[in-house]
């Protein structure tokens, strides 16, 4: 069986889309990434990314002469986060299964925003217009997503363990979740494991003075991290001319990101969440300013694809290292 865990970036711009002549190397789409482990597909996040994506992923199921099951998790439910979900293709075929998840203090939370977005005043299509199977659940930090052999699943892991597999179930997708609060309203970072390769989806999320040190435990020897790299230096400490300073937005600098990354000890870093209003070659001279921190660092553009192959862990070195053994999960501790 093909044992790559795929990445693949569809939007990759933060706080609204960008279309336009300077921004086409890196593309004008709002956050949506793909990530395909062993013919599962989890989608993380609805920006406006989402709908090529949709329009791909039906283009497939109509050749395949099958549904689809998708899962599709949101970092948090601000607009440019959403915004693509309403023109989301597969969830207008019936025979699509959905199962979205999400931050929420209570179990329909996440459902309600997402029917507000769609309310009669501002959409003309409700969620109940889609006919997908969706079934939609807010979760907590101390919970663990499995896609496994057979059936999605979530799992308490309150007795404190990081697990990334599940027992006997060699094929099984588990996603933690970390709750990060260094984004207004707070933002959910994932951490997704299939046969013992990890990505870390650290979107909207600002540095701290001496780094954001939880976010480095979560993200330690993760194989991929991507983390939001919104402002250049100068845009952040308002030293840009025409912009303010973007201190306690909730976004970070390239150099926060490499930060994180070279502490966690992660293989590459994907800089995310580019901000709107920088042309490509300001993007790419965030590239070279995580670069100089951290070698393995490169801007997401839209169509960038990775493949995670086992024993590979930076494109650059070629290293394989020992990873730790976070333990396990038992099959079946539906809450
Ligand atoms: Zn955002
Ligand atoms: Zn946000």
């Amino acid at each position: 069986m093909n044992d790559e865990l795929k990445i693949k970036f569809w939007g990759a711009r933060g706080s609204y889309p960008a279309p336009g002549a300077g921004t086409v190397k890196y593309g004008g789409n709002t956050s949506c990434v793909e990530i395909n482990a062993g013919g599962r597909t989890i989608i993380l996040d609805a920006g406006t990314g989402i709908i090529p994506l949709g329009r791909e992923l039906a283009k497939r199921a109509v050749q395949e002469k099958r549904g689809l099951e998708l899962m599709l998790l949101f970092s948090h439910l601000h607009h440019d986060h959403t915004q693509g979900f309403p023109f989301f293709a597969p969830a207008y075929f019936p025979n699509t299964r959905l199962h979205v998840f999400g931050p929420g203090g209570a179990p329909e939370t996440l459902k309600q925003v997402l029917e507000r977005n769609q309310a009669s005043e501002t959409f003309p299509l409700s969620l109940r217009d889609m006919p997908a199977a969706k079934t939609f659940e807010s979760v907590r930090e101390s919970q663990v997503i499995v896609w496994g052999e057979e059936k999605v699943w979530v799992a308490e892991s309150a007795w404190g363990g990081r697990p990334e597999r599940v027992e006997g179930q060699p094929d099984a997708v588990v996603i933690r979740i970390h709750k990060s609060h260094a984004h207004p309203g707070g933002v959910y970072v994932y951490r997704i494991t299939w046969r013992g390769k990890s990505v870390v989806y650290a979107t909207d999320t600002e540095g701290y003075v001496g780094m954001d040190r939880k976010l480095v435990a979560f993200a330690r020897d993760a194989d991929l991290l991507i983390h939001d790299a919104q402002y250049s230096e100068k845009h952040y400490r308002g030293e840009l001319a025409g912009f303010p300073s973007t201190q306690g937005y909730g976004h970070s600098t390239a150099a926060m990101a490499a930060e994180v990354a070279a502490a966690a000890e992660t293989g590459q870093l994907i800089l995310f969440h580019h901000d709107p209003a920088y042309p490509d070659d300001w993007v790419a001279a965030q590239e070279s300013a995580a670069q100089t921190l951290f070698p393995d660092s490169r801007a997401a553009h839209e169509g960038l694809e990775i493949r995670l192959k086992p024993g590979f862990r930076s494109l650059l070195n070629n290293v394989a290292k020992p990873k730790p053994d976070f333990g396990s999960l038992q099959d079946g501790s539906k809450i």
